[in-house]
């Protein structure tokens, strides 16, 4: 099954030198869960030739206009191609209503529903209990309030490998077995084992998304062991006092800070204007992190459910 993380834009604040807003896409089987939506987003989805008919929720982390611009437009996108599903929209409070009055004054009236979730709490959320993975917020440290999210798939059913499967076992028996527990007898003895009947279980993946923040050590408990981490790091470390100054983090710090956690991968964006080249950020974080990786348009993160380390970046 997939999970597999598409970058739509990598600059904060403004589009700048082949750079655009943040914007990603999650996708999870066969769903796209939105991350972010910046100006060029929907141009970025054509562009990659992804299909935004099958978005179905979408998470904004803050309500800073490189995060959120490129939402309305969206949505009368969809609109226009006769979409009736509806989305479920994840936004700090106040987003329903600049949707409503944009809406309003356009006279558009559009013909699915938006079922929103307004995020105002300072605690973590448990905010979507979906077939295939947990949605929780990363309450973080910025100007405004803003939330990263964590995604965590839930576990999978053991597979039964059939041939292997005792004759003498009862459905219920069966459906044991395929959540992991071992089956017994009255007397406590063994009549089948997982690891003897049942395939390899498979990884359950996870990523955290962080966006935009300092470095606050209250975060630290959601991104400890992900597999893959997409951390801000508007600055270089030159300007750690920028940084610090506008709530952002450096790629020295976010690096540091991936180490700790232990993440599989980093992914890292929202890259100040001022850079040109975005080559000093991959080698200041890279030095301290190895597996750093830019989170720059069009590129894309698989991360695989086998046990063993079979990830392609
Ligand atoms: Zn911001």
């Amino acid at each position: 099954m997939d999970f597999e993380l598409f970058i739509l834009g990598s600059s904060s604040a403004t589009p700048s030198k082949g750079r655009y807003q943040s914007a990603q896409l999650l996708k999870i089987h066969t769903d796209f869960f939105m991350i972010d939506c910046g100006e060029a987003a929907q141009y970025q989805i054509g562009r990659y030739k992804l299909n935004h008919a099958k978005i179905s929720h979408i998470f904004i982390s803050h309500l800073h206009g490189d995060h959120f611009f490129g939402l309305v437009g969206l949505l009368s996108t969809m609109n226009l191609y006769g979409r009736k599903n509806p989305i479920y929209l994840y936004a700090p409070p106040g987003l329903d209503e600049i949707i409503q009055l944009q809406l309003k004054y356009s006279e558009t009236i559009l013909q699915f529903p938006i079922h929103y979730t307004t995020l105002d709490k300072n605690e973590s959320e448990h905010i979507l209990d979906h077939p295939l993975v947990d949605v929780y917020t990363i309450p973080l440290d910025h100007r405004i309030r803003c939330n990263g999210f964590l995604f965590k798939e839930k576990p999978k059913p053991f597979k039964i490998d059939k041939s292997k499967l005792p004759p003498d076992l009862s459905l219920l028996e069966i459906a044991q077995l395929k959540q992991g527990i071992d089956v017994v007898d009255d007397d406590g003895n063994s009549k089948a084992r997982v690891e003897d009947i049942c395939f390899k279980a498979l990884k359950t993946r996870s990523y955290a998304y962080c966006s935009d923040t300092k470095i606050n050590e209250s975060y630290f408990p959601f991104i400890e062991g992900v597999d893959l981490l997409y951390h801000e790091t508007t600055f270089l470390d030159e300007l750690i006092d920028r940084a610090n100054k506008t709530f952002h983090t450096t790629a020295k710090q976010a690096a540091e800070l991936a180490k700790r956690a232990n993440v599989g991968k980093l992914v890292i964006g929202h890259f100040s204007s001022r850079y040109y080249d975005t080559e000093p950020f991959i080698i200041e974080a890279g030095s301290i992190f190895e597996k750093t990786y830019l989170g720059v348009e069009g590129s894309s993160f698989v991360i695989s459910d086998r046990i063993k380390d079979e990830e392609n970046h």
